[in-house]
């Protein structure tokens, strides 16, 4: 006899498999749901979920019956404790299906494509990129994200035009794609509504930087998408979520192992994040800069990794032969003003008054800053001695940022749209002493001294001569079918 406590043996499985036998008497009955409480002592003590154990807890995220301390608590044991690939499928899976799973023509197949990025600092690339690739024929129903820590949100910024609306359906979503070719939608009721919870409750609970959770927050929005291809830009370097490449080599091996295994085809990226991507931080400010990139022009790091990650995308999809054709065809959208006009087009489609998403579109960048949200107050920092702009670290100029109003501290804060920063120099440049090298916008009088410090601690100078500034782009992870 078994000893208390002790499940009995598994019944021998009848001849002729496990799913015939109706005949049999009535099935097991379903192991009883564990208690929440239960669910994260496993987890905090280092065992492993089930499938069973994962979607019961995004059920629970979903019906509200998961306190916010339990849902903390819960993603705090998974950010110390990890989780393996199949706990990190089960959960992509329980993500995406909190929500609708999007449905498009068969015909459109070959060109559904998207991009998504684990999160920079200046990273506007998705806002340039969408439009970029449905100028070359794509369809693009990205899911993005609002800002994660320190690093910014692509919904975010693109809420920073007044009128835009994040939240589409499944319909407008169809219509989008039909009439631009590309749309950029948040999580809502209908779409990966858990992560939408569990990615508010991570911003404010230090568990951004876990792996497992990384991985399923993205790929749950992607799987929901239909995709043929998605790339993932994935930032390592002092300002990235997993600042060693090791560790973001990890993440993008995840994300295309686990992607792979759900029937995504998914590369990733593997980006450096030490310097802002751009001259530009901020909402209102990175809008401005997008457009200049889809003027045909901008800083040359930006539009290095649109063209590089819109080019593998392409070859990815099957619709070039190789990544460098599909880079030009994107830098031609750049150049051309295909990619401006369908980021016209979007901004009016989701709610933006076409006159004035017309004027942004066709207007200087003078004129553009009058259009959008500004900040009271500028204040320029000066270069302290003479040298090469070695670094400019991204990571304390976020943070200040942050603590401008830039970004939340508490989940739905309302952000200061206008709030950034604009780098005066470029990396490689030769500074003298005294030379204003970083524009600060700000809705306060004055930055303080810990900030203005912090600031000046950003600028890396050094005896080098002048060079060019290398690409961030670094290495490319394909998926085991390429
Ligand atoms: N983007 C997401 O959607 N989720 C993350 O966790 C990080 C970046």
């Amino acid at each position: 006899m078994a000893a208390p406590g002790t499940p009995a043996p598994p019944a021998p499985v009848a001849p002729g498999g496990i799913s015939g036998g109706g005949s049999r008497g009535p099935p097991d009955p379903l192991p009883e749901p564990k208690q929440l409480p239960e669910l994260i002592r496993l987890k905090r003590d280092g065992g492993r979920l089930s499938e069973g154990d994962i979607r019961d807890f995004v059920r629970a995220v979903m019906d509200g019956t998961a306190q916010g301390a339990q849902i903390g608590a819960m993603l705090m044991a998974i950010r110390l404790q990890g989780m393996d690939l199949e706990e990190t499928s089960a959960l992509t899976q329980a993500l995406a299906k909190s929500g609708q799973q999007l449905e498009w023509p068969e015909a459109w197949h070959p060109q559904l494509v998207d991009k998504h990025s684990t999160g920079g600092v200046g990273d506007k690339v998705s806002l340039v990129l969408a439009p970029a690739l449905a100028a070359c024929g794509c369809k693009v129903p990205m899911i993005s994200g609002r800002g994660l820590g320190h690093t910014g949100g692509t919904l975010d910024k693109l809420e920073s035009i007044p009128g835009f609306s994040v939240i589409q359906s499944p319909e407008q979503m169809q219509v989008l794609l039909e009439q631009v070719g590309c749309c950029i939608v948040g999580q809502s009721e209908k779409l990966v509504p858990a992560d939408g919870i569990l990615y508010a409750a991570r911003d404010v609970t230090a568990t951004v930087d876990s792996l497992p959770l990384v991985t399923a927050s993205i790929l749950s929005k992607k799987v929901v998408e239909g995709l043929s291809a998605l790339v993932v830009d994935v930032k390592f370097g002092g300002a990235a979520v997993f600042p060693n490449q090791e560790q973001a080599r990890e993440l993008a091996r995840a994300l295309v192992g686990v992607g792979a295994g759900l029937g995504l085809r998914v590369a990733a990226a593997l980006t450096a994040m030490d310097n802002p991507l751009g001259r530009n931080v901020g909402h209102t400010l990175e809008v401005e800069e997008a457009l200049l990139c889809m003027d045909g022009a901008g800083p040359p790091d930006l539009r290095d990794l649109v063209t590089r990650l819109g080019g593998a995308l392409l070859w990815l999809s099957g619709q070039t032969q190789a990544p460098a054709e599909g880079a030009a065809r994107v830098a031609a959208a750049l150049d051309d003003g295909s990619a401006r006009g369908r980021f016209q087009q979007m901004l009016a489609a989701q709610g933006v008054e076409p006159g004035l998403a017309r004027a942004l579109c066709s207007g200087s960048p003078a004129q553009r800053r009058q259009l959008l949200p500004s900040a009271r107050e500028q204040e320029e920092l000066c270069a302290p001695a003479d040298g090469t702009v070695e670094l400019v670290r991204a990571l304390p100029l976020a943070l200040v940022l942050h603590e401008l109003g830039a970004g939340r501290r508490r989940a739905g804060e309302p952000l200061r749209m206008g709030v950034g920063a604009e780098l005066l120099v470029a990396v490689g440049q030769k500074l003298r002493r005294g030379t204003p090298w970083l524009r600060v916008h700000l809705d306060r009088p004055a930055l303080s001294d810990p900030q203005r410090r912090a600031l000046q601690g950003a600028l890396v100078l050094s005896d080098r001569a002048p060079f060019a500034a290398p690409s961030p782009f670094a290495e490319l992870v394909l998926p085991p079918s390429c």
